[in-house]
């Protein structure tokens, strides 16, 4: 069965603001690394087949790593996995990182993608953001990568910055598209509990944006990236014709994948695992067998419907009418053609050829509208 692996690298130089990703900014990272080649190994020993059709690199900062901390790790993936041929592998860098000498030492481990978390080339959003990059190392990040050979990369944005005006979002996006990137994923700032950003909302602070500035923010983007001829081939991803991230894109359509790493999650198409978000509890429980570094959950037959309807009418592609009527029982079924018929009616969804896509008008809305499909 087709798979990619994903890698989650729990180490950051400083806590950005809104982010509730897990990572720690400790300086001592051998024994958490030392922990990964052990989970690597493990779980490529239970594997019936162990060639991987993507390798993805995130965090946390996998670029901050040195050399001797990533060759360990791709060292121990290479021993314990085999990638298909031209596979993709990605590894997520900030600009703070790029230098001439990082960049050639990816190319020789094997990075073929770069996914480079820019976020804004503002100043002073940056600064609000507390990024570790200034605007001139966002600015320089583009024009380094591209001098080292990578042709290949995404660049990742977020927008509806509290002190980001529409004028300045209309900047970043230009700035991003002048380089004609392949890929750009934008995100859209959200505010999660236990971030210093929920805190600075909580006390009163920080006024998040209004859904009004997330809409319109939103439509600047869907145009601008229009303009350069790129696809919306998910809500949050666009890219140039065929140029779509691979890692990425199985996720999307329920191909299974396998997450290394303290936090990571892993999924089969029916059993979905999270290992504990601590690094010492990770490493821990890896090197004694008595404990156990993950948690899992049997994914109900709803909930597997839930999760096919909420991916797939995230993309382009949308879903097959076809495919839920042969995988889910007749209770499912019914209740499906049910709600699809009054999305439909309300024009929030349309179909063509068996499939079934949420029209761009409406696609900001997407997560709602795959709930309005949900069977509780
Ligand atoms: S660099 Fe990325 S993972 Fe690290 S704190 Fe910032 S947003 Fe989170």
């Amino acid at each position: 069965m087709s798979f990619g692996v994903y890698i989650h690298v729990p180490f950051c130089k400083k806590a950005c603001h809104y982010c509730d990703f897990h990572f720690s900014t400790a300086k001592e990272r051998s024994s958490v690394l030392s922990a990964m080649v052990l989970e690597l190994e493990q779980r490529a020993r239970r594997q019936v087949d162990t060639q991987a059709l993507s390798l993805y690199l995130g965090g946390g900062t996998p670029s901050l790593l040195a050399e001797d901390e990533l060759a360990l790790l791709f060292n121990a993936f290479h021993k314990s996995f085999n990638l298909a041929p031209h596979a993709e592998v990605t590894l997520e860098a900030n600009p703070d990182d790029l230098t001439t000498e990082r960049l050639q030492m990816w190319r020789r481990l094997g990075v073929n993608r770069l996914s480079v978390g820019i976020q804004s080339f503002n100043a002073v959003a940056l600064k609000w953001m507390n990024r570790a990059h200034d605007a001139s190392q966002a600015e320089r990040a583009i024009p380094l990568i591209k001098d080292a050979g990578f042709s290949n990369y995404s660049i990742d944005l977020i927008y509806g910055v509290p002190v980001n005006t529409d004028g300045d979002w209309a900047v970043d996006l230009e700035k991003a598209l002048q380089h004609q990137p392949p890929h750009l994923s934008a995100y859209a700032l959200t505010v999660e509990q236990g971030t210093a950003l929920a805190h600075f909302v909580n006390k009163g602070t920080v006024a998040p944006a209004t859904e009004q500035r997330y809409e319109h923010q939103y439509e600047q983007l869907v145009v601008a990236t229009k303009q350069v001829g790129m696809e919306q081939y998910e809500v949050s991803n666009f890219a140039l014709p065929n140029r779509y991230a691979v890692h990425n894109t199985s996720y999307w359509q329920g191909i299974p994948y396998i997450g290394i790493g303290p936090s990571a999650h892993s999924f089969d198409g029916y059993v979905r695992r999270w290992n504990v978000a601590n690094n010492g509890k990770y490493q821990k429980a890896l090197r004694t067998s008595d404990l156990n570094y993950y948690e899992e959950e049997i994914l109900t037959e709803a909930n597997q419907y839930n999760e096919y309807v909420m991916t797939g009418l995230r993309t382009q592609w949308g879903i097959q009418e076809g495919a839920v009527v042969s995988r889910f029982s007749p209770g499912i079924v019914q209740h499906f053609q049910k709600s699809v018929e009054k999305l439909v009616q309300q024009k929030l969804l349309i179909t063509d050829e068996g499939r079934l896509r949420i029209p761009e008008a409406h696609r900001f809305l997407s997560d709602g509208i795959a709930a309005a499909l949900f069977k509780i």
